[in-house]
């Protein structure tokens, strides 16, 4: 048996972070102003609070403004679309976002409509989402484009391989499947009601695993030599009564049979936030180019 070798996301999303702090430090003085990103967050879900602190600490790091807000759980859907209103006017704020998932009174949905597209820093607005099966330049959704980035660097050819992604969500699988088609990927798209998983995954070159079902992929269902990322995000309780954070692949037995493995933590989830930030920069430089700043 050999080991996979490690698709080192922490180490990628750290250096994404330098090369946007070095750019946020060239371009500042010019523009007038640092980068803003604005993250909403309602009520007090443990772990969204733990995901918007870890948000802000990533801005605080490389020189953007935060201009997050912390609503509470009666808030009514008014008042955020006001808000909403206000920080697409706001010409110190470049993204917003709303950190999911919301009280039950609130529709989340209607809440992304309102959030001007060249602002909508997730990348799921559905004009970014258009642009993105049109193969058309806009903001990409942060988890998928930093499973692509993380591929790029690693050098990892995409195009005419089979592509497999388990997990069709407007957050993660769809997206991750049209930007492995853009990357000339031959891609498979399997869900709950896919059948015989095993089948489908097995022919996979490259084989995303988005279901947030730990343990869904044993290393039976991998191709020997695949390349294996793991999107999932699962907290389990373990023998011993700890919790820790698990994702949806066999990590252990997958490392023996796939050339490549992201791990978790330590894969995907620092790639999303960096990405996040790239898209917060990416929207500050084209504000600042149009405005003729830069
Ligand atoms: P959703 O629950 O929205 O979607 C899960 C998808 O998996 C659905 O399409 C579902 O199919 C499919 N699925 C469920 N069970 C099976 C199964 N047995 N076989 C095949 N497919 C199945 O989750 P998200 O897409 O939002 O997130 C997926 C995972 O990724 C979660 O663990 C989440 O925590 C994690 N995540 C990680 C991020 C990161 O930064 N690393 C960011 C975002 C999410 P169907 O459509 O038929 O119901």
């Amino acid at each position: 048996t050999k080991t996979a070798k490690i698709l080192d996301g922490k180490t990628l999303a750290e250096k994404i972070q330098k090369e946007l702090t070095a750019q946020i430090i060239e371009v500042q003085a010019k523009i007038g102003r640092p980068p803003g990103l604005a993250v909403l967050m309602v009520g007090d879900n443990p772990a969204s609070a733990a995901y918007v602190r870890n948000k802000e600490k990533s801005c605080a790091k490389v020189g953007i403004a935060s201009f997050g807000k912390h609503f509470p759980q009666e808030t009514s859907q008014k008042e955020l679309e006001d808000v909403i209103a206000a920080l697409n006017q706001d010409e110190q704020v470049d993204g917003i976002l709303v950190q999911l998932p919301l009280p039950e009174h609130l529709d989340a949905v209607q809440l992304l409509h309102q959030i001007e597209p060249d602002k909508d820093a997730d990348g799921l607005h559905p004009v970014n989402l258009g642009r993105l099966v049109r193969g058309e330049k806009g903001l990409r959704s942060c988890t998928p484009a930093g499973v692509m980035r993380l591929l790029a660097e690693y050098e990892i050819s995409l195009r005419g391989k089979q592509a497999v992604v388990v997990g069709r969500s407007i957050l993660v699988g769809k997206p991750m499947a049209l930007m492995l088609l853009e990357a000339d990927a031959t891609v498979t798209i399997a869900h709950s009601r896919s059948q015989d998983l095993k089948s489908i995954t097995q022919n996979a070159d490259i084989l995303v695993a988005a279901a947030g079902l730990p343990g869904l992929i044993t290393a039976d269902m991998v191709k020997p030599g695949a390349v294996v990322v793991d999107v999932g995000i699962n907290r389990v309780t373990d023998a011993n009564g700890k919790s820790r954070l698990v994702g949806d692949i066999n990590f252990a037995s997958i490392a023996d049979v796939a050339e490549y493995i992201t791990p978790v933590p330590g894969g995907i989830g620092p790639m999303t936030v960096a990405l996040l930030l790239q898209n917060t920069v990416t929207s500050y430089l084209q504000t600042a180019k149009e405005s003729g700043a830069l």
